[in-house]
């Protein structure tokens, strides 16, 4: 079976969308390596714990097809456009609440809590573009580029994490799930949220190197 070992990450982590998404919202996919020219994602139409590694869809990142049961996500083009432009390892994409209320206003979230550096110094918001569509792919990664954030929220959509492998983009949508539900909660107490300096980033980057979170 190709890509054996990214098929079986994709039925051990996918039923962590459950708890992050509405109903079937979510999408994950992991790649061959960092720069492999095919991945495996989450099949489309099915409930995240019903599936086993060889009804998950292999894709390569022109968006075809190549092995796999089921049928892909929808939302192939996003993975498949954002492999092609960016070395990662897997992305990880939700219709999580608080980061959804985020892409819904527009709203960049600054950073009012050191764990954003998880993902860079802010998460900016992607321009909309239809689902499913090179369009949006495209806009996300400029938007990732220049923040230099591996998450993005999309306008009145969602949000999209990129990292190394799996785990690290799940828990990294977490992080920034969290931190817009902080975001938001603070706005909302109708407090001004205050924000770290670069000085202050940069120490927290520092640790983070030295001796993680
Ligand atoms: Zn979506």
């Amino acid at each position: 079976m190709i890509l054996e070992s990214e098929r079986r990450a994709v039925v051990e982590h996918a039923s962590e969308l459950a708890g992050l998404t509405p109903g079937r919202t979510g999408n994950l996919s992991v790649r061959e390596g960092r720069d492999g020219d095919t991945f495996a994602i989450t099949p489309t139409g099915v409930p995240y714990d019903a599936f086993e590694a060889a009804d998950v869809p292999v894709v390569d990142v022109d968006g075809e097809q190549r092995d796999g049961r089921m049928a892909p996500s929808s939302e192939v083009p996003m993975h498949s456009s954002i492999y092609r432009r960016e070395d990662v390892g897997a992305i990880v994409h939700t219709h999580s609440p608080w980061a959804t209320a985020m892409a819904v206003a527009h709203e960049p979230l600054p950073p009012v809590h050191y764990m954003i550096v998880a993902v860079g110094t802010s998460v900016p918001v992607a321009e909309y573009a239809p689902y499913g569509t090179d369009a949006l792919a495209e806009n996300i990664v400029r938007a990732m580029d220049e923040a230099d954030s591996t998450a993005s929220f999309i306008e009145n959509h969602g949000l999209v994490v990129t990292a190394n492998d799996l785990e690290t983009a799940l828990e990294n949508t977490i992080h920034v799930e969290s931190l817009a539900r902080l975001y938001l909660q603070t706005r909302a107490a109708g407090l001004e949220p205050t924000t770290l300096s670069d000085e202050q980033l940069e120490t927290v980057l520092e640790q983070f190197e030295s001796y993680g979170q």
